[in-house]
């Protein structure tokens, strides 16, 4: 039988145990096999990620390669620098490779470009050959794939990793440069990206990962590491404690639980396939079927993966739309502030992954600016999107409160605006779940109970009374009495002289100077009025009850429907204030030149979908 030249291509996939398409490679006949990792340019400029999430990347990557090593030590994981639908044709004809395998992956984009590549291979003479891993089932095929068998098996993956093939010799053709435009990175770089700019191999032409300097960004702040070897010593400290993991509750875990958090903070190891979430089902699954009084789904930990897949196959049956309203059928059409730009007529519009917005109140970009910052004035909203920028991670029922807060249960800003920010900051960001979470709190789809909503005060009182998650991340009040730590305006002049803290202004972020040394925001609005506001709104966005695919959402009607039904918050109709990607809301220069916005054209995603659809 002919020897099979493999070019396994590792994206999120991250790791060696559980992996059905890295075992599909290894079952080839007497295959030789080079993993491969290159860096997307649509990941690199036109989606956001933080330093954090990068250096997780780049643990993932070493640990990887330390793996591949370990097995046969004259392989690596090959990191390569150019975009795969130019580079992969290159690698099939100077490699001679005969099977392109990959695991599948059902975001938007990833899909758009696999079936590219699949007919680049295909017109090269190069099969390809994918398996789905990222889910506990395939999404495209949930319930068939349902009660089918986990691959866990290591120890066969290390048996056939010994009859790897040598290593290639390095490439010598031309690399090509990706186009940069928009880099929706930049302002979070520190230098420019530099591995397009080294060659393929990279800087000392050995394929080796990069370190974050080389990608621009300052040092990461997070304490949160990556790699498969991490994950899985994770995974059995977890399992380590039956009774945590056997009784499990998602709702009595504490979101202001810190060092260790409450839940398993295995988020980004299943983003970046560094742990395979079968594995974790699976050993979980193992553990409670012998445990007395163990949890069960929705509340327990397996629960917990069944919603993630929840998000994966509804983005799968819905497509680019899924993660934005416009185009959505499944997704209510409320009028918040801070829209996204749309352009008529695609089918993505630009939102899905420019984060251009309408700015149509300035008091709606303040206080998302002072929400984005951790300057609301609200402490428990304030630590939380700290921790979250800082570490990259915060609890899911932290994520409600932030994400109810600006939208329904206090600044009515479109849940778009959230969902970038995560974007950027989160070290487990994943299109679907990101986008239907943030759907099923602003209760545009998954959820509708728009009437319970969660108090920026009372909700951070009820799990931690001290307020000490309040002290670890808000310096400023770490020495304010409990009594008032979660509503410091409230505090006696004494009590504040205590802390050695004053309770002034707007944080720099509302048009009112620059914030003060020694002082903590005045909250920027009175939560109980705004509640009222937001839920008068929810009402009549309920009753009119139309959908982001709705023609008068597209061709600007709504409004006449929205008014007719007596609606007070609403986004303003005048879209005169531009250039929304600013940090600060405050800048007098914004509030001077008003100017008429200016839609881009087509986002590069949209050229994505139209490129594939014209290619399959
Ligand atoms: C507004 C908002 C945005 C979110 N964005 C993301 C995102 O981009 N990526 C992401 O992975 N999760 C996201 N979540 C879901 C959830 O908050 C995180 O998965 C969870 O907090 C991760 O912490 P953990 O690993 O300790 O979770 P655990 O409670 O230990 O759960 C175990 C695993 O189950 C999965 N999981 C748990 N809850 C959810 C959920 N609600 N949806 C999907 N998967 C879940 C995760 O993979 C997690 O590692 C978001 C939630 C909200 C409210």
């Amino acid at each position: 039988m002919k020897e099979a030249r493999v070019l396994y291509w590792f994206r999120t996939d991250l790791r060696l145990h559980d992996s059905p398409a890295l075992q599909a490679a290894l079952d080839l006949s007497r295959p030789s096999y080079t993993p491969i990792f290159t860096f997307d340019p649509h990941y690199v400029y036109h989606s956001k990620g933080s330093g954090n999430r990068w250096q997780f990347l780049l643990d993932c990557q070493n640990d990887l390669s330390e793996s591949i090593t370990k097995l046969n030590p004259r392989s690596q994981l090959f990191v390569l620098r150019e975009a795969p639908q130019t580079l992969l044709p290159k690698l099939f004809k100077a490699w001679r490779i005969t099977h392109l395998v990959f695991e599948r992956d059902t975001d938007a984009y990833a899909r758009a470009r696999d079936r590219a590549v699949s007919d680049l291979a295909r017109t090269a003479g190069v099969e390809t050959l994918t398996r789905y891993g990222r889910t506990l089932w395939d999404s495209d095929a949930v319930v068939a794939q349902h009660g089918g068998k986990p691959t866990m098996s290591i120890a066969q993956l290390q048996a056939a990793g010994n009859k790897v093939g040598p290593i290639p010799t390095p490439l010598d053709f031309e690399q090509e440069r990706p186009d940069a435009d928009p880099d929706l990175n930049a302002p979070v770089r520190e230098s420019e990206f530099q591995p397009y700019k080294t060659g393929i191999a990279g800087p000392h032409g050995d394929f080796r990962p990069e370190v974050l300097e080389e990608l621009g960004f300052p040092p990461a702040t997070t304490p949160h590491r990556g790699g498969e070897t991490r994950a899985l010593r994770m995974l059995d400290h977890i399992l380590a404690d039956e009774e945590y993991a056997a009784k499990f509750q998602k709702p009595k875990t504490s979101p202001a639980a810190f060092e260790p958090q409450s839940t398993t903070l295995l988020s980004p190891h299943h983003h970046f396939g560094s742990l395979s979430p079968r594995l974790f089902y699976w050993r979980v699954q193992d553990l409670v079927s012998r445990f007395k009084g163990a949890s069960t789904p929705p509340e327990s930990l397996t629960g917990q993966l069944l919603f993630r897949d929840m998000y994966f196959a509804a983005q799968a049956a819905i497509g680019a739309p899924f993660t934005q309203t416009h185009n959505n059928p499944h997704c209510r059409f409320i009028p918040w502030h801070l829209p996204s730009k749309v352009e008529a007529g695609t089918e993505t519009g630009t939102n899905a992954i420019s984060g251009e917005y309408h700015v149509d109140s300035l008091q709606a970009e303040r206080w998302f600016q002072r929400w984005k910052a951790g300057l609301t004035g609200f402490p428990w909203i304030d630590a939380l999107m700290r921790q979250l920028k800082h570490d990259g991670w915060i609890h899911h029922l932290g994520r409600h409160a932030v994400a109810c807060f600006l939208t329904r249960g206090g600044c009515y800003v479109h849940w778009e605006r959230g969902a970038d920010v995560f974007e950027e900051w989160l070290l487990d960001h994943e299109p679907a779940c990101n986008a239907g979470n943030w759907q099923w709190l602003s209760c545009t789809a998954f959820f509708s109970q728009y009437f319970r909503c969660y108090s920026p005060i009372a909700f951070g009182q009820k799990w931690d009374k001290e307020g000490r998650f309040v002290r670890r991340w808000v310096p400023e009040l770490k020495d304010l009495d409990a009594k008032y730590i979660y509503e410091p305006w409230k505090a006696p002049l004494s009590a504040l002289d205590k802390a050695g803290v004053r309770i002034e202004g707007d944080g720099g972020l509302g048009g009112n100077g620059k914030r003060e040394e020694g002082t903590y925001p005045e909250p920027m609005f009175d939560f109980n009025e705004r509640r009222k506001v937001c839920l008068d709104a929810m009402k009549t966005a309920y009753q009119v009850g139309i959908y982001g695919d709705d023609e008068r959402v597209k061709n600007g009607t709504w409004r006449e429907l929205f008014e007719a039904a007596g609606q007070g918050e609403m986004q303003e109709e005048d879209h005169t204030f531009s250039d929304a990607n600013v940090d600060h809301a405050d800048d007098a220069e914004h509030a001077s030149h008003k100017r008429k916005v200016q839609v881009k054209k087509e986002g590069p995603m949209d050229r994505h979908v139209k490129k594939t659809k014209k290619e399959v």
